[in-house]
C-alpha cells in the first residue's frame, strides 16, 4: 500500500479531458438519479430518461436545481438509488439553517469520498510523517469521519480528539507530537486564548498546519491564527450533500480553493436568476456530485457565495479554485434596510490587533428601528480597568465599521473569555427582532 496522495494524471489533467471525464461521469449519476424515487419524475419531465439524453455538458442546464427543501421532503429515503443493504454509512448535516438533511454512501462512494481529503491534505504538503488531531465533532456530522479516513488514507498517525476540553487538546499535542489539526475557525481561535492558561507555551507543542472551516472566515482571521500560533492556516470547504470536507481546500499557494472537478461539476449562478454569472463574480455555488452514486444529488444550491478565480494554479492542478467564501445567501442580515453579511463585520474588527479573538453580533429591535451591536473581546494588551485606551479602541471600531457598512453599531468591548464559544460552528449572530413583520 502506497501512502501518497498525488494524483498528478488527474489532478493536472488537461480541462479538455476533464470536461470528457465530467461527461462520463454525469451519465452513470444520472442512470443512477433514475433509480431514486425523487429524480425518476422529475429527470423524464425535464427530457432526460436515459444517460442516452446527455451528450454534453450544456446538457446538465436541462437538470432541474435540488435544494434543501427537496432534501428534507423525500427524507429519509427519497434519494437512495441502491437497496438499503448495500449502504455502509450514513451522514447528516449539521442543521444551521433546519431540520438535518441525510446522505448515504456505499464502500466506493467512500473510498472515493476519502480519496478525496487525502488529497487536499496532501496537497498543503502533509505527509505520512505528520501526526494528525481532528479536533472537530465526530459522529452524524461529516467533519470528523471525513477528515479521518482521508488522513488515514495520507498514512498520518490520526489522533480523534474531537473538540472540546482545551486543554487535553494541548495535551494530545505535546504527548504526541502533533503537527496538524483540524478545526472550525472560531475553535483555533479559542484554543489558542487559552494555551498560556493551559500552562502550554508555542515551544511545548510541534504545530505546522491547521485546516480550518466548515464555517466562514476572513483572510484576517487566517492571518490572525497564523501569527499567533506560528502555523499555516489552510482553508477547507465542504458541505454535506456533497459528502462533506474534501469538496475544496486550498493548496499550498493558498491562495484559492480547488474544487475537484473529477467529483463535482461546479457552477456559480446568480441566485435570483438562476442563470450563471460571469466569470470570476459572486454568486451560489451549484454542486453536482459526480462521486456518490448510492444517494445522488444534481444541482445542488447550496446557498453558499463565492466566485471563480479566472487564472489557473501556479501549483500546477487545473482543476479551477474558489475564493473564499463570503457566507450563506441566507444569513444576509437586512438592519434598517441595508443589507449586510456577518462576514463584512469580521472582516473589519479581526484586522484590529488589539481585538481578542472572539465577537458576537447583537441585532435588536429599539422602537420602529433595528439596532446593530458589535460585541468584542479585547486583546492581552488591553486592560479592562484603564477607561482611555478602552474607549479609543470602542472609537476606532466604530468608526471602521460605520465606514463599511454605513450604519452606526453600538461598539461593546469584552474581557478574555466572556463571550460564548461553541465547540463546532460558531454562532456569531443573535438577532432578537419578531419575524416577518
Ligand atoms: P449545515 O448547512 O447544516 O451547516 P453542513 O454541516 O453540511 O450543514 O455544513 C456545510 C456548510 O458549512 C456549507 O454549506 C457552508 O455554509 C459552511 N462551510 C463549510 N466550510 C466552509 C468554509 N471553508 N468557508 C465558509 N463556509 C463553510
Ligand atoms: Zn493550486
Amino acid at each position: 500500500m502506497t501512502y501518497q496522495y498525488w494524483d498528478e494524471a488527474v489532478e493536472t489533467m488537461p480541462r479538455e479531458e476533464l470536461c470528457s471525464l465530467q461527461v462520463k461521469r454525469l451519465k452513470e449519476i444520472a442512470t443512477a438519479a433514475l433509480r431514486t424515487s425523487f429524480y425518476r419524475n422529475r429527470l423524464s419531465d425535464a427530457g432526460i430518461r436515459s444517460a442516452d439524453d446527455i451528450k454534453s455538458l450544456d446538457d446538465l442546464r436541462r437538470f432541474p436545481f435540488t435544494t434543501k427543501y427537496d432534501l428534507r421532503d423525500a427524507f429519509p429515503f427519497g434519494f437512495l438509488s441502491v437497496p438499503q443493504e448495500e449502504i455502509i454509512r450514513l451522514h447528516a448535516s449539521s442543521g444551521t439553517t433546519g431540520a438535518p438533511t441525510t446522505i448515504y454512501l456505499n464502500a466506493a462512494d467512500l473510498d472515493r469520498w476519502s480519496t478525496f481529503v487525502a488529497r487536499c491534505i496532501y496537497g498543503t504538503g502533509c505527509t505520512k510523517a505528520d501526526v494528525f488531531q481532528n479536533m472537530i465533532t465526530y459522529g452524524l456530522f461529516t467533519g470528523g469521519l471525513g477528515f479521518q479516513s482521508g488522513a488515514e488514507k495520507v498514512g498520518m498517525m490520526t489522533i480523534p480528539s474531537g473538540p472540546g476540553n482545551v486543554g487535553r487538546q494541548f495535551r494530545l499535542m505535546r504527548d504526541f507530537g502533533t503537527t496538524i489539526v483540524h478545526a472550525t475557525p472560531s475553535f483555533l481561535l479559542h484554543v489558542q486564548s487559552k494555551m498560556e492558561e493551559e500552562g502550554f507555551t508555542r515551544k511545548d507543542i510541534k504545530l505546522k498546519r491547521a485546516f480550518a472551516g466548515a464555517e466562514p472566515y476572513s483572510e484576517d482571521t487566517r492571518k490572525r491564527i497564523e501569527a499567533l500560533l506560528q502555523i499555516d492556516v489552510f482553508n477547507s470547504y465542504g458541505i454535506s450533500e456533497m459528502n462533506g470536507p474534501g469538496v475544496a481546500f486550498e493548496c499550498q499557494c493558498k491562495n484559492g480553493l480547488h474544487i475537484w472537478e473529477d467529483g463535482y461539476i461546479v457552477e456559480i449562478v446568480n441566485p435570483e436568476t438562476l442563470e450563471p454569472v460571469p466569470d470570476g463574480e459572486l454568486g451560489e455555488l451549484v454542486l453536482t456530485c459526480l462521486c456518490r452514486e448510492s444517494s445522488p444529488i444534481l444541482r445542488y444550491r447550496t446557498r453558499d457565495l463565492t466566485s471563480f478565480y479566472t487564472e489557473p494554479c501556479e501549483c500546477g492542478r487545473t482543476h479551477r479554485r474558489l475564493h473564499r467564501f463570503a457566507g450563506r445567501t441566507d444569513d444576509m442580515l437586512i438592519i434598517n434596510g441595508v443589507n449586510l453579511f456577518p462576514s463584512q463585520i469580521e472582516e473589519v474588527i479581526m484586522g484590529i490587533p488589539e481585538v481578542g479573538n472572539n465577537y458576537l453580533i447583537v441585532v435588536e429591535k429599539e422602537g420602529l428601528l433595528d439596532r446593530l451591536t458589535v460585541k468584542t473581546e479585547v486583546g492581552p494588551a488591553i486592560f479592562m480597568d484603564d477607561s482611555r485606551p478602552l474607549n479609543a479602541l470602542k472609537e476606532r471600531i466604530r468608526k471602521k465599521l460605520q465606514a463599511l457598512i454605513t450604519i452606526n453599531p453600538r461598539v461593546e468591548l469584552h474581557e478574555r473569555g466572556a463571550l460564548p464559544v461553541q465547540e463546532g460552528k460558531a454562532k456569531r449572530v443573535q438577532d432578537s427582532r419578531p419575524k416577518n413583520l
